[in-house]
């Protein structure tokens, strides 16, 4: 049986950071890795990652023929999705197509359609191999949804291979994440022990939080080729005890990596000595939800944190040369003096790189049944879902006005001259090459908004 896995390309009306990053599709590799083993002498698979492949989706269909192909999606492609499932139908109708990913675990019902057979909404890995068995035992499309349905009624528990990083070896050296090039990911832990108002991440798994053996963690990083890894888990710095046997066992095992790891900022706060220790081992950069320079934002996003934990946070990373990605919400009640504050507080407290994200009510999450009601686009505008579009009406401007105040916000804080050099001499000159045109790109889709308004 011949089985395709499809990353989509996102969609051209989807503003952001795939231009400045494309990561390899570990939930991808992770299927490849976990078919049964009575099942293998069956599956041909084979990953096709459409941010870089070269060749059509319908030259693609017409030369691997398949007979199962499968999806994964966040928000943005669902409708990339249906259209594509709609080719593989019309191309062959026999041929079976399913989704997964995290939005299809939320919210699962987004991808129904008649070119869909099957929406992995719990334990994908267990039900892609129950469709492979299914499909293989040629039993008929709803045999195999109810197989599927009982796995998803199964606590998850992870009991699986490490991902098959080879399966995407033709597209790997073009892996990167800003200046971490080539990079690799991996996943240590599966949901967030807090409760974050606007989050995603902590619904994927229903509010729990699991973390895997921290052996078998720096077992699979020893195995890794490339020298730069992201660690993919929403909440990487998290339980001291965890963290201080990670670090005597990359010491142990004399592993040289580099690390890009999302933190919060009161453990960065609360646990310098830790994070010192961490830059011995390789931490590189830190991605943190600061989110915020109102308290009463934070308190809203029932954040649990406070500016001064932030500025906190700052100032130890920097004092330890660990270099910081920062993420703010910008929620609609923002006026020009709010746009001028942030920007100044975060020249002021030295911060290179920021992520401006226009409050985004994301379906699934806490506060978007708050927000439906007042949003500017219908909730099926799935391209806007990006953290980047404005979807929400801003109360003291218009949305043009607001994407405005972003551009000038980036350009005063990203762009201004001591950053570029330091830049410059931190990361060399082809590195920075390759991040301007990214940011241009950025740059220009804003542009756009602003001229169409
Ligand atoms: S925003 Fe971060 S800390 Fe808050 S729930 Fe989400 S992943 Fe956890």
């Amino acid at each position: 049986m011949k089985v395709l896995l499809i990353r989509p390309r996102p969609d051209k009306e989807t503003i952001g950071l795939q231009h400045v990053m494309i990561c390899e599709p570990l939930e991808l590799e992770y299927l490849v890795s976990n078919i049964p083993e009575n099942l293998k002498s069956d599956v041909d698979i084979k990953i096709y990652d459409f941010i870089l492949e070269t060749k059509s989706f319908k030259d693609m269909l017409k030369e691997e023929n398949p007979d199962f192909v499968a999806f994964t999606a966040y928000i943005t492609h669902v409708e990339t999705v249906k259209n594509l499932a709609k080719e593989v139908k019309s191309f062959n109708p026999n041929i079976f197509t399913a989704v997964g990913g995290v939005h299809a675990e939320v919210v699962g019902d987004d991808f129904l359609d008649s070119n869909i057979d099957f929406i992995y909404r719990k334990n994908g890995i267990d039900g892609f191999n129950s469709t492979l068995d299914g499909i293989l035992k040629i039993l008929d499309k709803n045999q195999i949804k109810e197989a599927i349905s009982l796995i998803e009624k199964k606590p998850f528990e992870y009991n699986y291979n490490h991902p098959d990083r080879q399966a995407v070896e033709r597209y790997r050296k073009n892996y990167y994440y800003m200046f971490h090039n080539p990079c690799s990911l991996i996943k240590t832990s599966y949901g967030c022990p807090y409760d974050c108002s606007f989050c995603f991440c902590k619904e994927i798994t229903g509010g729990k939080y699991f973390t895997r053996d921290i052996e078998d963690v720096v077992d699979e990083i020893s195995k890794i080729k490339e020298k730069e890894i992201y660690i993919v888990d929403d909440d990487f710095l998290f339980g001291e005890d965890r963290l201080r046997k990670f670090i005597a066992l990359l010491k142990e095992k004399k592993i040289e990596k580099n690390y890009l790891v999302y933190g919060r900022a009161d453990f960065v706060a609360e646990n310098r000595e830790l994070l010192a220790e961490l830059k011995q081992v390789g931490l590189r950069a830190v991605i943190v939800g600061i989110e915020s320079i109102r308290k009463e934002d934070l308190k809203t996003y029932n954040k649990k944190t406070t500016v001064d934990i932030n500025e906190s946070c700052i100032q130890i990373l920097r004092e330890l040369d660990i270099e910081l990605y920062a993420t703010m919400i910008l929620p609609m009640d923002f006026t020009k003096k709010d746009f001028r504050d942030l920007a100044k507080w975060l020249t002021a407290m030295k911060v290179t790189f920021v992520n401006l994200q226009p409050l985004t009510p994301i379906p699934g999450t806490d506060i978007f049944k708050d927000y439906e009601k007042h949003l500017l686009v219908p909730r099926q505008e799935y391209t806007m879902f990006d953290m980047a579009h404005v979807i929400l009406k801003p109360s003291h401007m218009s949305v043009r006005q607001f994407y405005i105040e972003i551009l000038k916000g980036y350009y005063k804080v990203v762009m201004r001259p001591k950053n570029s050099i330091r830049l410059l001499k931190k990361y060399g000159l082809k590195e920075n090459i390759k991040m301007l045109k990214g940011s241009q790109k950025v740059s220009l889709q804003y542009l756009k908004k602003i001229i169409r308004g």
